[in-house]
């Protein structure tokens, strides 16, 4: 397969070249058929690997051929594989301003722009786990149906695609989009997309054949903005809304809407935990 190997090694030097992989960081795989994955080796700079370095292993992640050892934490990329038949390219690595989300454990915010709803949706935050065990391929399973692109909670993120070039691209998305988030936090709260226009955005996503669950999912039609599929899980993983305030205390505070008891008692418990913490 040697469009596959050269595909790998020009994703590797992109990875690179971004900021993506410092060092031996990061491994890139693709499927080869039912049984059979391409991997990268660890140990070896993904910038300047060549099509011989890299490996090939069983679904297992046994090593089948290759002179180099397999990368540890292709196991995830094992448990995506399983969990996704529709896709055949799998991309982890550690982009510096996504990978700030994951040591900050902040949610990444929704509905700010509109390219990033399009090909990416909501974001979810996987709990941390050692990397290269079981419990770090595990990590992913709740989400990886649902979505494109993961971030690992004190780690980096993995995107997954049907082609190296569409995993790439979304790991690309998303740094990109953190880098103009921490750009903007300095000047002041986030101004969203008002909900209509993020619906009329899912309309064309629909249209588009990209999958959502604010189109397909049990609450789809509600509240856009909102809607945090994955919230569920934030308590696990210790995900929170800290450094950018959601979108509904945001419009409050740029309104002169008289709030409900319900805000009163949710902003009073903020206040309270916030004077704690000082
Ligand atoms: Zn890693």
């Amino acid at each position: 397969m040697p469009n596959a190997a050269e595909d790998i090694c020009e994703i590797g030097r992109r990875l690179y070249s971004r900021g993506f992989t410092a060092a031996n960081d990061g491994n890139i795989s693709m499927r080869l058929d039912q049984e059979r994955i391409l991997c990268t080796p660890t140990m070896t700079s993904k910038g300047f690997m060549n099509p011989d370095d890299l490996c090939v292993v069983d679904m297992d992640g046994e090593q089948i051929s290759g002179h180099k050892r397999r990368s540890s934490e292709v196991k995830l990329h094992l448990e995506i594989y399983r969990q996704r038949e529709d896709v055949n390219s799998v991309v982890h690595c550690h982009p510096p301003h996504a990978t700030a989300f994951a040591v900050a454990r902040e949610a990444i915010p929704q509905c700010v722009l509109p390219e990033v709803e399009i090909f990416l949706g909501e974001v979810p935050i996987a709990k941390y786990e050692t990397p290269g065990s079981q419990a770090f391929s595990n990590s992913v399973v709740p989400y990886v149906k649902h979505c494109n692109v993961i971030v690992l909670a004190n780690h980096g993120t993995v995107s997954f695609g049907t082609t190296p070039e569409l995993a790439f691209w979304y790991t690309d998305i998303l740094d990109a989009y953190c880098k103009v988030l921490l750009l903007a936090q300095p000047l002041g709260p986030l101004q969203y997309i008002p909900d209509d226009k993020c619906k009329e955005l899912l309309t064309y996503k629909q249209e588009w054949g990209y999958s959502d669950l604010r189109i397909y999912g049990p609450d789809a039609g509600c509240n856009v903005c909102g809607h945090q599929s994955f919230r569920g899980h934030w308590k696990e993983a210790n995900v929170d809304r800290r450094a950018f305030a959601d979108r509904q205390e945001t419009a409050s505070a740029n309104s002169n809407v008289s709030l409900s008891s319900a805000d009163i008692e949710r902003i009073a418990e903020k206040v309270v935990a916030k004077l704690k913490t000082q």
